[in-house]
């Protein structure tokens, strides 16, 4: 990906990120926000707008926005309210959103973001709950256009952020970040392709040096990381072509095009809606009790950047390695109950971050879903780092504790892998080896001593691998200096 260096201009871009909470139920009605159900399976007459239907405030909707809002160290308001934003569309019943408009519930915000060089302070302006809209779908039928209502209702919080962002890079970073916590936080999936997390990009250029916001664009459509990058990357770049050919940007609405990779008009300014957003009477306003916050704070589980930290600075491993360690929760949660099991924090981090991820990645399964337990991967670790297996041994018996249940000592038993470190059965292949191999034997003892290597080889070979490489070598050594 480029980074656009641009000695005259510099870009600010401001995100907003809708993220769908994964609440049982949907922001106002009891049934199931869930993706996937047949068409119109889950709805209740007020997900169709219905006269006379009432809408009831799911908590968790209310606690879950907190939970964001308190680890992105947002204030939150005593008191907030919902409101109507109104405009038509097929896929929109009522006539109007359920969102917030001037009280948002969470506000005055940031998250730090983490670059190659620097790091970087990002604001957050403010965090509020809506619902979703309904999905109109055009490629089943060849004439209508039919409508899902299942999305309809459906609780997100769109967290917008200040215009503090001034490369691609930064944008890519906050997003992965804001992902990073609504998944530890255990309120969103984060799955951009499937839409539970959605980005619109606002984007301008300003000569360096000027204070004024240049006129921005919003960018649309790009249901993944790099797409939003591309997205950006292509904007500010169309911009700078744009004013330095003597053009003006004009404030409007721009659809990002994922095949042809570039952005192209929705809607301008003037043809903007006016949404006549007014309070929602049917909804009574959102009191926050010192001890509800006091009830979410203690329920917040440790953050990924506490996390971090904790596991440089007392587990002593590296920074790139607490980095990936603590990408997402359950990792970091299965690397820390191997610990408990084990006190050997830099051994298992190794064997996670090598044999585990590549097993991951090699079958695009989660952590979750990993067939070795905590507890038998620290049986495992244990059994080398006492010498009980060499690397090959351990090899051979992790790829097969991933097909059966075994405890790693009985497969260590049954495919013959223990290390034997009794000199009655080592010794004899030892002194075998010195018999049949006087020349190499002659020239050790002229000073050639890397031939220890050799011996040592030919020992391991002839017990199998089953000696003890460690022992092999002092006897060995002490062999050759009396013969
Ligand atoms: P709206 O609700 O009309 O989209 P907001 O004023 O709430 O507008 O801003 C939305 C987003 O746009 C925020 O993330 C904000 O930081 C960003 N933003 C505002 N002005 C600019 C600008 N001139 N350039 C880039 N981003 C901007
Ligand atoms: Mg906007």
């Amino acid at each position: 990906m480029s980074t656009i260096k641009n000695e005259k201009y510099e870009a600010v871009i401001g995100l907003e990120v809708h993220a769908q909470l994964l609440t049982k139920t949907k922001a106002f009605a009891a049934v199931s926000p869930e993706y996937g159900g047949a068409p119109n399976s889950q709805i209740t007459p007020l997900c169709l707008g219905h006269p006379g239907t009432l809408p009831v405030l799911n908590e968790n909707l209310v606690r879950y926005t907190i939970k964001m809002g308190l680890a992105t160290q947002c204030k939150i308001s005593e008191k907030s309210i919902f409101a109507r934003k109104n405009y038509f569309y097929p896929d929109l019943p009522k006539g109007y959103q359920i969102s917030q408009y001037e009280t948002p519930i969470c506000y005055d915000g940031h998250i730090l973001i983490e670059l190659e060089d620097y790091d970087k302070r990002i604001g957050i302006t403010r965090i509020h709950m809506e619902e979703d809209a309904g999905k109109s779908i055009h490629d089943q039928d060849p004439y209508h256009t039919l409508i899902d209502l299942n999305r309809a209702g459906t609780p997100l919080i769109e967290i917008v952020s200040e215009p503090d962002m001034r490369t691609p890079q930064e944008a890519y970073a906050y997003l992965k970040k804001i992902r990073q916590i609504v998944q530890y936080l255990e309120v969103c999936d984060g799955n951009m392709e499937e839409g539970s997390l959605r980005c619109d990009a606002n984007v301008s250029i300003r000569p360096r040096g000027q204070k004024e916001l240049g006129t921005r664009t919003e960018l649309k459509n790009m249901n993944s990381f790099r797409n939003v990058e591309r997205a950006i990357t292509f904007e500010i770049e169309r911009q700078i072509e744009l004013v330095e050919s003597g053009g003006e940007v004009i404030q409007q609405t721009l659809l990002w095009d994922p095949n042809k990779l570039e952005t192209r008009k929705m809607r301008s300014k003037e043809e903007a809606h006016d949404y006549r957003y007014f309070p929602e009477p049917d909804i009574p306003p959102i009191i926050v009790h010192a001890e509800l916050l006091e009830e979410i704070n203690s329920e917040l589980p440790e953050l990924p950047d506490v996390r971090f930290t904790r596991f440089v600075n007392e587990l002593g491993l590296s920074e790139e390695d607490s980095v990936t360690l603590t990408d997402n929760r359950p990792l970091a949660d299965y690397f820390e109950r191997t610990i408990s099991e084990l006190n050997e924090p830099k051994a298992i981090a190794n064997v996670i971050l090598t044999e585990v991820l590549r097993v991951l990645n090699e079958n695009s399964f989660t952590i979750d879903s990993f067939p070795i337990s905590p507890s038998d991967l620290a049986q495992l670790i244990s059994l080398k780092m006492s010498d009980k297996i060499n690397s090959t041994a351990m090899q051979s018996i992790f790829n097969e504790m991933l097909i059966t249940d075994e405890s790693p000592v009985k497969i260590a038993e049954r495919l013959n892998l223990m290390q034997v470190s009794d000199s009655n059965f080592i010794e004899p292949i030892i002194e075998n080896v010195i018999e049949s191999n006087p020349d190499e034997v002659s020239r050790f003892k002229e000073g050639k001593k890397a031939l220890i290597g050799f011996f040592i080889g030919e020992v391991m070979k002839q017990s199998k691998g089953k000696a003890n490489p460690k022992q092999v070598k002092e006897m060995v050594l002490s062999k050759l200096e009396d013969s």
